[in-house]
């Protein structure tokens, strides 16, 4: 018995709860002041309408094919597209986010692209 009347009991089971508390929120700003992990992409080779080939070297050999698509007119070079990563098909089960702010910004489009792929039943 407390002072103030408490059964010990109470308290014990304050104590266990506050407890879970605390070691929820530890484990919740861990995770969120987790170090940021560098995305790097590697240098594009960038060109326009009447640049040399940097392939070839060809002069004034570059034309734009489509919008914002270039090509060289001698060799064919054309720089490469990269697109943004995604998820294999194949690991779309068992796909886990890397972190909680990954999860809170794109766990809606990723469901919503799940749901396009499988259908509504599942
Ligand atoms: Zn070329």
């Amino acid at each position: 018995m407390t002072p103030e009347g408490f059964p010990d009991r109470v308290i014990d089971r304050a104590h266990q709860i506050w407890d879970g508390v605390r070691q929820y929120y530890e484990r919740l700003f861990a995770e969120e002041n987790q170090p940021l992990v560098t995305i790097t992409a590697e240098p594009q080779v960038r060109v326009n309408v009447n640049d040399d080939c940097p392939h070839c070297h060809g002069p004034k050999a570059i034309r734009e094919v489509c919008q914002n698509i270039f090509r060289c007119t001698n060799c064919g070079w054309q720089p490469r597209v990269v697109g943004p990563g995604g998820i294999a098909r194949s690991k779309l089960e068992s796909f886990t986010y890397p972190n909680r702010e990954h999860q809170q910004k794109f766990q809606r489009s990723f469901n919503d692209a799940l749901w396009r792929i499988r259908g509504p039943q599942r």
